[in-house]
């Protein structure tokens, strides 16, 4: 009977510890699940819902919570946003030209509205690079200065002075209707 009674002893002993250790743990899921919840949503039905499943239902609740709560925390809500705002700063800074403002694609060398540039085509690798940059990105060739496009006939103006005759004419100067570059004397 000395026996038995010991070893009674220590049975109990040892299921104390367990309910002690089990109940811990219990207690610290539900600490850890409110936690977890508060930082995924500032709803004070869902965090105590979160409470109410986790204590109700030891172990099982947890692995629920797990499975239903919100896949990302507030934190990473928030990051995602700026940097998806900041995304589209940078794709609304690019598809505008900075001529006419119209929207333009990304793989556009000129506007088609305005006729600004807005790429050149690298001289190595023809890929596509900005108007301001010296080297291509891509295989490091140089890129000539950007030149300015001719202005072309039918928008100089008449009176131009480029456009007069250098030497003092003796008559009477005619442009061409249409092109103010060319002139004819006339007596
Ligand atoms: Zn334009
Ligand atoms: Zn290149």
């Amino acid at each position: 009977m000395i026996l038995s009674d010991t070893l009674l002893n220590y049975l109990t002993i040892g299921v104390i510890i367990f309910l002690g250790l089990f109940v811990a743990l219990w207690i610290s899921l539900i600490i850890w699940a409110y936690r977890d919840m508060r930082s995924r949503s500032r709803d004070l039905f869902a965090q105590v819902l979160t409470i109410l499943v986790v204590t109700l239902l030891p172990v099982i609740g947890i692995l629920i919570y797990l499975i239903l709560r919100p896949a990302e925390t507030l934190s990473e809500a928030f990051e995602r946003s700026l940097l998806e705002e900041s995304l589209l700063q940078e794709i609304e800074k690019k598809s505008h030209c900075p001529g006419c403002s119209r929207h333009v694609q990304s793989r556009w060398q000129a506007c088609p509205y305005c006729h600004v540039r807005l790429k050149q085509a690298c001289v190595n690798c023809q890929e596509l690079v900005e108007m301001q940059w010296t080297i291509c990105p891509y295989c490091t060739a140089e890129q000539p200065p950007v030149v300015p496009p001719p202005v072309p006939a039918n928008e100089v103006d008449a009176y131009d002075s480029t456009y007069l005759p250098s030497e003092p004419v003796d008559g009477i100067l005619e442009y061409e209707e249409d092109d103010p570059t060319s002139w004819t004397i006339s007596d």
